[in-house]
């Protein structure tokens, strides 16, 4: 006989950790760092606040598979009440709005905890001194996984000394594999700090200390929390959307230019004249099927205004040469910022740079550094849309000649990132994407041949009077 039970979110990413990057202690130290540094930098310059974040990594002396990760932050803080949900319930955060954020899905954090506790049988320590709070709370936690729910061990409240802190520390013991990681984290850790150069980052490892100091205090423009876009809904976003209209009496007409991103009167009447629904009728009285046929016109309609790009937060042109020269140390850098684009409702920006000589090393093929909301991309890179349209480029019509010291750094911006899995490591080929990609790469490129022949121009010339 075939017995029947149901599995809790916490029960499912327990048993399928690798779909989450947790594949095993190499991948899985690695991930914590990943989770923990991109929560830190949400927290701040999400909230307008400069980065200042310490990494610390360290070993157990009697066991070096033991490792302990601790990430300090000076950002918003966790309200003091919601730290045993933000950390033990998996699916539970603050970041299900549209607005552009390294977290999307409420996991991250969680999936670290799992993997500490099965792995140590540890609980996670979080501190968390809120912004606009005179109180701090320290917590030690772990998550019940058949209930998924946290289970708090040890719970300490006490007044701030100093109320203008805020910030969160959190520390967890996982079983990890150090020197199998080490590289991909030194990795990670640097490539974080070229996407944020107004980020200064400590890392202190068993063997080192390395400070990446801030090199601009211009934080770009903080992402604002936008609407959904007509074109990106389906008939379960529209109930939910539905269901937060107050007023029974809302119009069909009201709900469209209220609800929406980019819908003014005039689009709204088009939109329902084109699609044949009365402009009067009430948004509550609508029917599944009503809904059904809706959602389907919604996304089929091609005159809505493309969706504004408040959400985002690309870094600049500035930023990113700035980011890219102070890591990489190349002769040439030109960076380009796309205007803002959008594919089934989504907008995003790809930003580019294009970075030759120097202390970059030659290689038979250019470098690719991929970034997706900030986050610098390590795996997967064979499988991502940035390589394709790298690959695909004929290089020799910028008269890069290989081996070449060249790197591509490709950065997409967007409220929703067509990663291909949820340990976000390789970006879906959207041809919108891909296109915007080659516009720039391209632009770029434009930059470098003229460097390139400039260059070669002055070669030349010594060469000549050296004869
Ligand atoms: P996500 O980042 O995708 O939302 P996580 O599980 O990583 O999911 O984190 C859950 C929530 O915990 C976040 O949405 C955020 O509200 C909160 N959080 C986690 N770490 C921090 C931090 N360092 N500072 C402030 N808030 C945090
Ligand atoms: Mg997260």
């Amino acid at each position: 006989m075939e017995k029947y039970r149901g599995l809790s979110p916490a029960q499912f990413f327990h048993r399928n950790k690798e779909i989450a990057g947790f594949s095993n202690p190499a991948r899985a130290l690695y991930q914590t760092v990943r989770e923990l540094v991109e929560n830190s930098l949400d927290a701040t310059e999400t909230h307008g606040l400069l980065p200042d974040i310490s990494v610390e990594i360290s070993l157990d002396s009697n066991n070096p598979d033991r490792v302990t990760v601790k990430v300090a932050d000076n950002g918003i803080g966790i309200p003091i009440h919601e730290v045993p949900n933000v950390f033990g319930r998996v699916f539970y955060g603050s970041k299900y709005v549209v607005r552009q954020t390294r977290g999307v899905f409420g996991l991250g954090v969680k999936m670290a905890v799992l993997y500490a506790q099965m792995t140590t049988a540890q609980p996670i320590y979080v501190k968390s001194a809120p912004i606009n709070s005179d109180f701090i709370g320290e917590y030690l936690l772990y998550i019940d996984i058949d209930k998924n729910i946290p289970h708090v061990l040890k719970m300490r409240i006490r007044k701030k000394e100093n109320p203008k802190l805020h910030g969160t520390v959190v520390k967890l013991t996982l079983e990890g594999s150090w020197v199998q990681a080490k590289k991909r984290i030194e990795e990670y850790i640097r490539r974080t700090a070229l996407i944020a150069p107004y980020a200064t980052i400590r890392y202190k490892t068993p063997e080192e200390e390395l400070v990446f100091k801030r090199v601009s205090k211009k934080l770009p423009e903080p992402p604002q929390v936008g609407r959904y876009h007509p074109k990106g809904v389906d008939v379960e976003v529209l109930k939910e959307i539905i269901k937060t209209v107050r007023d029974p009496d809302t119009t069909l007409m009201d709900f469209l230019v209220k609800s929406f991103d980019g819908v003014g009167e005039k689009t709204a009447q088009d939109f329902l004249h084109w699609a044949g629904f009365d402009p009067s009728i009430k948004v509550k009285e609508l029917r599944l099927h009503d809904l059904e046929a809706l959602a389907s016109k919604m996304k089929s309609f091609n005159k809505w205004r493309r969706p504004r790009p408040t959400t985002l937060s690309p870094i600049g042109e500035e930023l990113l040469k700035e980011g890219v020269k102070n890591i990489l140390r190349p002769s040439f850098v030109k960076a380009v910022t796309r205007p803002p684009s959008s594919y089934s409702g989504h907008p995003f920006i790809v930003e580019v740079a294009v970075a030759y000589g120097g202390e970059i090393p030659p290689q038979d093929q250019p470098i690719v550094l991929r970034f997706a909301n900030k986050m610098p991309l390590l795996y997967d890179e064979g499988v991502d849309v940035s390589r394709k349209v790298v690959d695909e480029i004929d290089w020799s019509v910028y008269k890069v000649k290989f081996p070449a010291p060249l790197a591509v750094i490709t950065h997409l911006c967007s409220t929703k990132i067509p990663f291909k899995g949820v340990g976000k490591e390789a970006i879906a080929d959207v041809p919108e994407v891909e296109h915007e990609l080659e516009i720039a790469i391209r632009e770029a490129s434009r930059r470098l041949r003229a460097y390139i022949t400039r260059m070669e121009r002055l070669h030349e010339i010594q060469r000549k009077e050296a004869i």
